[in-house]
């Protein structure tokens, strides 16, 4: 067990020293014991990712407020109430829908909630996130709520074995992510350019990510 826990802090110093400056890591924690993310914290990680607001209530419950949390999944209606009260920043908002519900939960708490707009780079029909050509029309509703700060763009890219092809997908982000910045959209805050994964990163941070989701390559494969 504490070989394991070694094995995490080792991947988590590694992947700190391999990051260039200004690109945030993102320790993307489905499926890990509480003990396994405080390794992780213990080695230098800052931002917690979860997909699932039930098991980042556990480990919120010990972990608390020493990092900070950001939202990576998809997020119901009825567990927005919750995300508000844990995460600091909920990078898959893909509705307008889902942006007043936030609004709402974030304003009866007294908070103002930092969100990303999911960018479906892909074209995937099955897959979340708001096609490209939708992204200025949902970020010009989200900066009308006064408790959203809409502060970028994330995306995941098609799921290829071959982190080439994800390239051209994060490209396009990149470009629509420069063009919204161009917008000077009043009240938004467009700093954050969440791509990029195990697989994928190094080729996510040539085309400009600014943070980088990582699981398998700090926690090791998923079982
Ligand atoms: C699981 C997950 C990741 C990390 O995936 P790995 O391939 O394990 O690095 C990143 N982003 C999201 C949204 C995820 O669900």
């Amino acid at each position: 067990m504490s070989g394991e826990l070694d094995y995490i802090r080792e991947n988590v110093r590694k992947l700190l020293q391999e990051l260039p400056p200004g690109v945030e890591l993102v320790a993307a924690a489905k499926q890990q014991t509480t003990e396994k993310i405080l390794a992780a914290i213990e080695a230098g990680i800052k931002i917690i990712g979860e997909n699932y607001v039930q098991e980042a209530v556990a480990a919120f419950q010990v972990i608390g407020r020493r990092v900070s949390w950001s939202f990576i999944g998809h997020l119901q209606k009825n567990k927005v109430k919750k995300a508000v009260e844990i995460f600091d920043m909920i990078e898959t908002v893909d509705s307008v829908d889902l942006a007043e519900e936030i609004n709402k939960r974030a304003a009866a708490q007294g908070k103002i909630m930092p969100v990303l707009i999911e960018v479906n780079s892909g074209r995937e029909p099955q897959k979340f996130g708001v096609f490209p050509e939708k992204v200025e029309e949902l970020a010009r509703a989200i900066i009308q709520f006064p408790n959203l700060k809409l502060s970028g763009l994330m995306t995941m890219g098609p799921f290829e074995d071959n982190p080439e092809e994800a390239r051209s997908y994060f490209r396009e982000t990149k470009q629509l992510f420069d063009y919204l910045q161009n917008l000077n959209l009043p009240g938004a805050d467009l700093r954050i350019l969440s791509m990029g994964m195990t697989n994928s990163y190094r080729v996510a941070i040539e085309e400009g990510a600014t943070r980088v989701r990582i699981g398998t390559k700090i926690f090791g494969p998923r079982v």
